[in-house]
């Protein structure tokens, strides 16, 4: 196991890079580094890429590892009441039961489990240690613009049997949820306010979104949507996820390869550690007041979030394609309970952000 003296000056170079800086550039720009063989968090390249050893990752945050399944499943239990369960080859974990998708898959690997450098740096070690970057946090949320997906000629998805139209069912949950953010003293724009869209043109119509919403200079945008997938899988396929967007030089949850997006740097990766934690307050929000299955908290980078200049998220609240659940969307109440998830994520998110980054008066 790691030193303690090798562990510091590996703590103080990640501190140096603020998770988000190249480690590997502050590493080897050290003068005091030890040798190669005395850096606590021996990387792996695997597949072409940095992997970290998850004890290591336990050893650095005080967390104790306990396998479930030896080689196969590892737990990292926090003092903090903080579990996150990691499962060999699997492309998700487990924070608190939530379920958040990584770039890599998680990889046995000299009788550990490892993770990707950058799914330490941009995911687990924001969640599991935000403090330690609260400098680099926006101040908490007070304007926060929501955007009911779609509108005017683009009705989204559809759920032929309940007569439903997604653009419909963004707009009611948007406006409830105004009210309810309203109430706990938030000011609240909408990016429509009935069934219009701003161009016919899909792109247009997503940049114009987030053009209204950097002129507003809103603190928080949260676009909301749900889901289809192909008739065949329809009956199988339910539940709820969130997206933010996809840090740079990382893969979306739906890739298993690069692309021309990837190592692009994109205006609303500058939120990148406020994105991390807003998407898992709303997601653990979402899916424990819906009861809903939990398809994931996941990244994109959806034309809408690409260029907001605040941190935002983007959830798919239910599977319009799937009849029983197509179902529950139809309701009124069911709406309602979507929009006081969401509310409640979003103060879950501001108490968080709040209590580290506390507003000291004049
Ligand atoms: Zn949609």
């Amino acid at each position: 196991m790691a030193s303690v003296r090798s562990l510091g000056i590996l703590t103080a170079a990640i501190a140096a890079a603020g998770w988000g800086g190249d480690l590997c550039a502050q590493v080897r720009a050290d003068p005091t580094r030890p040798p190669a063989a005395q850096i606590a968090w021996g990387m792996a390249r695997i597949r072409n890429l940095d992997f970290v050893d998850l004890r290591d990752v336990a050893e650095k945050f005080g967390a104790q590892a306990t396998w479930d399944a030896p080689k196969q499943k590892l737990i990292l239990s926090t003092g903090e009441n903080q579990q996150i369960v990691f499962e060999a080859d699997g492309r998700d974990c487990f924070l608190n039961g939530v379920r958040i998708f990584l770039s890599e898959r998680v990889t046995a690997h000299r009788g550990s489990l490892w993770v990707s450098r950058l799914d330490l740096i941009k995911t687990i070690a924001p969640l599991l240690r935000p403090a330690e970057q609260a400098l680099q946090l926006p101040m908490p949320p007070r304007l926060i613009v929501l955007d009911a997906g779609h509108g005017g000629t683009d009705p989204g998805k559809s759920n032929a049997k309940h007569q439903l139209a997604e653009k419909d069912m963004t707009l009611d949950v948007a406006l409830r949820l105004q009210k309810l953010l309203e109430a706990r003293g938030y000011r609240v724009l909408l990016t429509r306010k009935d069934d219009t869209r701003f161009a016919n043109n899909p792109l247009i119509d997503l940049q114009r979104r987030a053009d209204f919403s950097n002129q507003a200079v809103a603190d928080l945008f949260l676009s909301i949507h749900f889901n289809a997938v192909d008739p065949k899988d329809a009956a199988r396929v339910m539940g709820s996820e969130t997206y933010v967007l996809t840090p740079q030089s990382m893969l979306s949850t739906s890739d298993d390869k690069k692309d021309a997006m990837t190592d692009v740097t994109f205006p609303g990766n500058r939120n990148d550690l406020a994105n991390v934690i807003l998407g898992y307050h709303l997601h653990r929000q979402i899916v424990t007041g819906l009861k809903t299955s939990d398809r994931g908290y996941k990244r994109a980078r959806f034309a809408v979030l690409r260029f907001l200049d605040c941190p935002a998220a983007l959830i798919e609240a239910a599977y319009l394609s799937n009849d029983a659940e197509a179902a529950r969307v139809a309701t009124p109440e069911f709406r309602q309970r979507i929009a006081e998830a969401i509310a409640r994520g979003v103060d879950s998110y501001t108490a968080a952000v709040a209590a580290m980054r506390p507003v000291v008066a004049n």
